[in-house]
């Protein structure tokens, strides 16, 4: 059975809506670099020294640096996995039930536990899901809201898919990949930049490109 999954798989929160976008090139690069193994850590905690990521998300470090470290190795696969994402014909996208705008009965998504999902009733045009909703699917993607990885399973048994996109936070979508890795089916992952299980947000332009 599919629960709602409350449990914050990260021991902090999270809002990188703040931080600047060149913060994230920048490491990119820096990590992409030659031999940028040995002296990593070194130079990822100067990065967020001097970007002031610390001041800009309230996180001390050490999380900063295990924040920053999932985030990259979440784009390495995806960089990975691009080329043979580009190929696959069926497509779905899996979002997270805690990106609607409300997480209470305003909401009038409906949750449909054969599937299990929830539909998105677009009840509100600036909710974030309802906004991915409906440019995944004039690209011709199926629309999961999920509460959870646990879901996730059951979907991939009932249809085929062979490239999904995730939204989620860096430890549901650890779980998700292992999940489409045990199957064959090729992931993109989008992290969320700002978690804490509602009111979550993920950054849309990058769901445009991924699309
Ligand atoms: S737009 Fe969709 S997901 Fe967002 S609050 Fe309304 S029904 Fe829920
Ligand atoms: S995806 Fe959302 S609800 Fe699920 S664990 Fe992460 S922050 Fe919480």
């Amino acid at each position: 059975m599919c629960v709602a999954n409350l449990v914050m798989p990260y021991k902090f929160t999270f809002d990188l809506s703040k931080v600047p976008r060149f913060f994230f090139t920048e490491v990119a690069r820096v990590s992409y670099s030659k031999g940028m193994h040995k002296t990593f850590l070194k130079t990822l905690q100067e990065l967020i020294k001097k970007f002031r990521i610390q001041e800009a998300t309230g996180l001390n470090l050490s999380d900063a640096v295990i924040l920053i470290q999932d985030l990259i190795d979440l784009q390495a696969v995806n960089l990975m996995e691009r080329g043979k994402f580009l190929q696959a014909k069926k497509k779905a996208l899996f979002l997270p039930h805690c990106s609607r705008k409300y997480m209470d009965s305003r909401c009038k998504a409906v949750f449909d536990a054969s599937i299990p999902s929830y539909t998105c009733a677009h009840c509100s045009k600036d909710c974030l899901v309802n906004e991915a909703d409906c440019l995944a699917k004039k690209k011709g993607y199926d629309v999961y809201v999920l509460p959870g990885a646990s879901c996730i399973p059951k979907i991939l048994e009932t249809h085929r898919y062979e490239g999904v996109i995730g939204v989620a936070c860096g430890e549901e979508i650890k779980l998700s990949g292992n999940i489409l890795g045990g199957i064959g089916v090729v992931g993109q992952a989008i992290p969320l930049i700002k978690n804490g299980c509602a009111n979550t947000a993920f950054n849309m332009e990058t769901l445009v490109k991924t699309l």
